[in-house]
Formats: C-alpha cells, structure tokens, sequence
C-alpha cells in the first residue's frame, strides 16, 4: 500500500489557484490542519462568510485533485471560517456574528464547562418547556462531539432535501419542535481532531440553509467544553444569551466559571446557570440525598451575579424517558421535573424578552495591564 505523506498533498494544493487571484491555496494561507489516517486525507480551508459560494465549488475541486494522489482514497475538506481576532481586541461582536437567521427571533446557548453534566438533557427539556408557554420553538444540536439530540427526542434518519436542487433542508419535526443535529452532516466516524474544524461550516450550513418555521426561540445545544471550538461557536452565532448547566461538584463549577468567562469574552450574555443532578429523592424512604453535596450553583452564581435559574434533581425516571425518546416535559408534564423545566422556562424568557440581559462590556487588555472595562 502507498503511503501519502503531506508533502504530496501540498505539491498537489499548490497547483490550485486561490479563489482571490492571489497565488495557490497553500502560499494564501488557507489550508491548514493537515491529517493523513491511511488513505484519508483530511484538512481545512479557510473561506471568508462572504465567499462561501465559491468556496464551495473551491472544495469540491480540492478534493478531486486530492483524490488523485496514488494511495488516497477519501479525502475529506472542512470549510472553516476565518479564524476570529484574538480575545482582548476590541471587535465589534455583533459585526461578527453574522446576521439575524430569518424568522427565528432569539437563539439560546445550552452550554457547560464539560461533558456528562445533562447540557444535553437540559437543552431539549427546556425547549419544551418553552414550547409550553405558548412559544414556537426550534433545536439545533450543535454537540459535534457527541450529538444526542435526535436521540434524546426519539428522531432517526437524515433530514430531506426541501428543493429539486438540494440546496436547503427540510428541519426533522418531532414533539412539536423543529429539530436539526449537527450530526446529520458530519459523519460518525469523523476522528475527534478534525471535528473541531468542521463545526463553522456545518453549523453555518445548518442555521441557514434549513427551512425554519417561524420561531420565538431557537435553543442551541453547544459542544461541551470552552475551547477554541466553543468560542468560535459563541462569538460567529447571534445569540441572544446562554444558559450554564452544571452539577453541585466544585469540580463542575469551576467548569462552569470558564463557561461564564468564555460568554463574556465573546460579549454573550449569560441568561443564568442551572445545577443538574442537585439532589436525589429516595422513591422508597422518600429522603432527600445530596449526593453530590447540594447548593454550590447557587451560592457560586449569587457570588458572580449571575441569576440561579433552579435546581434539577437526579432521577432515574428522568434518564429513562430521555434514553427512550420521549423526554420528560412532554411524557410526564405533571412531574416534579417538568414543573421545574417549565419554571426555567419562563425565567429565560422573561429575562429574553424583558430587556434586561445587558451585554457586558467588551473588556480590553492593555499592554498585559489587568482587563479593563470598556467604557
Ligand atoms: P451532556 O450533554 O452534558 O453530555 P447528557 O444530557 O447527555 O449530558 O446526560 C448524560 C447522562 O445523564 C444521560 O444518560 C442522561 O439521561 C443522564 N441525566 C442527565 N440529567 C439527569 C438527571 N437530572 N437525572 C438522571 N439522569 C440524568
């Protein structure tokens, strides 16, 4: 079998002319992340939003002419957006988050400092709680490391082409959402290094090239995590604000801190946090356990200022709908539980509508001086 080294894949990209005349694709700086694994290829190319047509075509020539190397057999080219400015530069936010998506008035984050904590959980049961005040509501799942949410709500198969042309995307629809995953368009045996690449151009693909219908809220479950991947996602969506999920460990909270800084670098503000798994009710004693001790959240969101959204006790009722697909607001809507998503609920939303989620200022270091407030 023939090895591909990258030095091939180069020699072949240089011969490609970058889309602005200026040279080939390699000497304009637009690949990057080069990984080889057998006989695919994979790597990046960096497209400005307002190129994103050509850049297409662009890609699909890439990949021919990758496909021709001897000993290659897939090669996989993600789109990537051109990388942000570096935190601390003050950049106008909203001029880099890309326009409003038609139709949808508000996105919210379901973001956590980590994984394992109920983000998921959380995103999907508080869509449908939103949806029971009356709101029309969207999901889109964009946890490219793990996307659970088409599960989560009982939904299988790919989404349908909505033209002849195949240019936009039916939304799946189930319990009354409109729902779109992240993993419908990057495959499930894309390797964990290149899934941080793909997320611009699939999430970019997702939010405007579905059919929405009309919606009050469009609830984005994140990736877990802060890294650059989460940023990037932060500060290129229009959100309107994001909501923290966390459990009682310290551990977990301290997560949830780099989660609130994360937002307040890229200018989001933070709806509030929700502790997951705060307590356990013994079915048999009827006791309340603290398993994980209790109460941290709130007494560490009282600290920063961030509004304590509630708490979510664990329950094996809870998990069992969620693996089922049938999640708990909407199978069991007089639990405890749902009493509680409804709750948040309403708190998210009177905070999206009332006006009061302030965008904090964009704060500027100076020279490695501490951050100062922009005034
Ligand atoms: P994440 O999105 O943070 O990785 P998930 O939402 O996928 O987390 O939840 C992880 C696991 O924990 C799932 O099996 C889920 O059913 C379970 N889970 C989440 N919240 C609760 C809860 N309050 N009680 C019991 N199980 C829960």
């Amino acid at each position: 079998m023939t090895t591909v080294a990258a030095e091939d894949v180069l020699a072949v990209l240089k011969r490609i002319a970058a889309p602005d005349g200026r040279g080939n694709v390699v000497s304009a700086g637009l690949v990057s992340d080069i990984a080889i694994q057998g006989g695919t290829v994979m790597f990046a190319l960096t497209a400005s939003q307002q190129h994103m047509p050509a850049m297409e075509m662009l890609r699909a020539a890439v990949e021919k002419a990758v496909l021709g190397i001897p000993g290659v057999s897939k090669a996989m080219v993600a789109l990537t957006a051109e990388r942000p400015a570096p935190s601390g530069q003050a950049t106008p936010a909203t001029a880099q988050r890309g326009g409003a998506i038609p139709g949808i008035k508000h996105l919210i984050a379901v973001a956590s400092g980590k994984g394992g904590v109920g983000k998921s959980t959380t995103a999907v049961n508080l869509a449908l709680g939103l949806q029971s005040l009356g709101l029309r509501v969207a999901v889109l799942d964009a946890d490219v490391y793990g996307p659970s949410v088409p599960k989560l709500v009982g939904l299988s198969g790919k989404p349908e082409a909505s033209d002849a042309a195949g240019k936009k995307m039916k939304p799946m629809r189930r319990h009354g959402l409109d729902v779109m995953s992240i993993g419908f368009l990057v495959p499930e045996d894309t390797p964990m290094i290149w899934r941080g690449p793909m997320v611009m151009s699939a999430l970019t693909q997702l939010l405007r090239e579905t059919e929405w219908s009309p919606a009050d809220v469009m609830v984005i479950d994140m990736p877990p995590g802060t890294g650059d991947v989460q940023l990037t996602l932060a500060q290129q969506t229009p959100l309107s604000g994001a909501v923290i999920v966390s459990t009682p460990q310290d551990l977990a909270l301290i997560d949830a801190r780099k989660g609130l800084n994360m937002f307040r670098k890229v200018n989001v503000p933070v709806i509030g946090i929700i502790e997951n798994m705060s307590y356990f009710v013994c079915a048999a004693c009827g006791e309340r356990h603290e398993i994980f001790g209790h109460g941290g959240a709130r007494t560490e969101a009282d600290r920063i200022g961030v509004p304590f959204l509630g708490e979510v006790p664990l329950d094996k009722e809870l998990r069992l709908r969620s693996d089922a697909g049938e999640p708990i607001v909407a199978s069991m809507p007089d639990s405890l539980h749902s009493a509680i998503y409804r709750d948040v609920a309403r708190q998210v939303w009177a905070a999206l509508e009332g006006g009061g989620l302030a965008r904090p200022a964009p704060r500027i270091v100076v020279d490695g001086q501490p951050p100062v407030a922009a005034s």
